[in-house]
Formats: structure tokens, sequence, C-alpha cells
């Protein structure tokens, strides 16, 4: 019988693919104007060179960390670090981040260890949010090892504490959303507040403003997010859309995710209508309300038609048998 439970552990991993699988061939491109959602959820659209529901870093290095979670029974930061390294050295990383490829070629040159080898402060890039579903699945349970499992997840590539607050927020949501059937928004947000204060004051401060942006109407609260994204660093590739800057990456989807959390395909399509970065809003969101929602709740052409999809649905399964494990040697 397949619990609740193993259902959100499977409806995070997929989640995570069917999103950034949806979003990857708009990554960075204009959103069709009048594009529905019941139009961009009718299926996947091809990306150049690869087969329909390809998806892309987001999910691979997601993949990776969960096998690594399997494997040590831990969040390991050498073995995580060795096993990305991998995806750089054979070539088979698709459509990586700035900081991301720096640090795996700092690692894999031998310069630096893998505490040492992510980008320095200054590069708050979403790389570590994308993929930190998984430390919110194996902490589900002990929602106090987040931030410690989150920074050793996450300066691997970024060192930045914005980056890493990115990462904790993305994998509290993903706990909370197990752990409450009902999604309390000003539960949430304080919780996330809290989480982020001790890590980064500046995306603390964003989180406490999205509770004022969800009392205004949507138009006026995305574009508050948006304009957040409008940093030298990043402005100049996104369409003026949502930039690969965390902060807004993150609250684009906390947002869509409080206004719609028992709305799988709503949270989804809103999150990458909104446009710009979308493989990975789409990643994000997809783990959150996959975690949330349960597997059932995807549906079933995206949720069996994105690329490896057994193979995802097993790996979810595989998680969710090794936490439970764990919670029972604990207790
Ligand atoms: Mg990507």
């Amino acid at each position: 019988m397949i619990t609740d439970l193993q259902n959100k552990f499977t409806g995070c991993i997929i989640g995570t693919a069917v999103g950034d699988a949806l979003g990857a061939p708009f990554e960075g491109r204009r959103i069709p104007t009048g594009m529905t959602a019941k139009e961009l959820l009718a299926g996947f659209r091809d990306l150049p060179t690869y087969p329909k529901g390809q998806y892309t870093d987001d999910t691979q290095l997601t993949i990776v960390l969960a096998e690594s979670i399997i494997a040590k029974r831990a969040i390991d930061g050498p073995d995580i670090t060795r096993r990305f390294s991998r995806l750089w050295e054979r070539g088979t990383i698709i459509g990586a981040g700035g900081a991301s490829s720096f640090a795996m070629r700092e690692y894999l040159e031998g310069k630096k260890t893998w505490d040492q080898c992510g980008a320095p402060p200054g590069q708050a890039g979403n790389g570590t949010a994308m993929r930190a579903g998984p430390i919110g699945l194996w902490h589900f349970d002990e929602t106090e090892m987040i931030p410690e499992s989150a920074t050793i997840a996450s300066i691997i590539t970024h060192r930045d504490r914005r980056a890493v607050a990115g990462a904790a927020v993305v994998a509290s949501t993903v706990a909370y959303g197990i752990t409450h059937p009902r999604v309390d928004p000003v539960e949430l947000i304080d919780l996330l507040h809290s989480v982020c204060s001790d890590i980064n004051e500046e995306f603390a401060a964003q989180i406490k403003n999205l509770g004022t942006w969800l009392g205004e109407d949507e138009e006026q609260a995305v574009q508050h997010i948006i304009d957040l994204g409008q940093i030298d660093s990043f402005k100049g590739s996104w369409n003026g859309r949502i930039t690969a800057y965390v902060i807004p990456t993150v609250l684009i989807v906390l947002y869509y995710f409080l206004m719609h959390p028992d709305d799988f395909t709503t949270t989804l399509s809103k999150v990458i209508l909104t446009g710009g970065d979308v493989d990975t809003t789409g990643a994000i969101a997809g783990a959150i309300s996959g975690a949330h929602n349960g597997f059932g709740d995807i549906p079933i052409r995206l949720a069996s038609g994105v690329k490896d999809a057994t193979a995802l649905r097993e790996l979810g399964q595989k998680l969710y048998e090794i936490t439970l494990e764990q919670i029972k040697k604990k207790s």
C-alpha cells in the first residue's frame, strides 16, 4: 500500500523534474503572449537536441543529492561534491549556472577542497535553492537540522549566505508542507523568517515583506518580487522577469504556493507563466507543491511523461524508506 507520506516524497522528486522540464524550453525566453495554464500544462515542449520531457541541472543535482543521502544516510559534503563533479567531468550537466561551473572547475582541477571550491560571497544565484528538496524530505521529522545541512549542501557551489538561506527556506517549506495538512501562510512565513534570520538578514526581511504582498493584488505583488531581482549581476538576461538571483526566485514560488497551497497545477503554471528563469522556478515550485500535495496531484501525463519517470519515482520511494528507517533507529 502506498502511504500518504510516500506519495509526498515521490511528489517532491517528480514535481521537481516536471517543473524543470516544463519550464526549460522557456528559460530566459519570452512566454508567448496570452499563453494559458491549460496550454502550458498540456505537455512537454521540445528542448532542442534532447528527448521530450528532458529536465536540466536543477533536477540532475537534486537526484545526485538524494542519491548521496541514500548512500551515506547523512548530508555528506565531500560525497555530494564528488557526485556533483562527475556531471561536469563527464560533460553531462545540462544548462549549469556560472557559480556551480566555477566551483566544479576549481574542485576538479584539485585546487580547492569541497568546502572551499564554491563561488565566493557576492554570487547569490538560485543554484542551491533549486536542489534543496531532498534536504527537506530527509529532515522532515527533525527540521532543526535543516540550516546546518543546507549550509553543507550549498557551500559546495555558493558560499554567499543568501544562497545558503535560499536552500534552507526551500527545504523548510518542503518539510512544513509534508507535516501540515493545511498550510497556514502566517505560520509558515513566521517559521521561514526565523530560519532565515540566523543565516541572512536581507533574505529574512524579504520573507517578512511577502506577508504584506500576499494581501495586495496579484500583479502588484508579482512586480515587487520581479523588482527584487533587477540587480546589476542578474538583470541583463531575463527579459525583466524573474532573474536567477536567489531571493526573487524563491519568493515567487512561495507567493504562488501560499496563494494556492492545495493546487499543484495552479502554483506551477502561475510560477512558470511569470517568466524568467523558469526551469528553476518551475523545479522549486514542483518540489514544494509536489511535497505538500503528493504524487497523485501531479497530472499523470506529466508525472509519467517526464524523462526517467520510473527511476525518479523509485528514488523518491528509496529516500522515503531510508528516512523512515533513520527515524525508527532514533526512537
Ligand atoms: Mg536548469
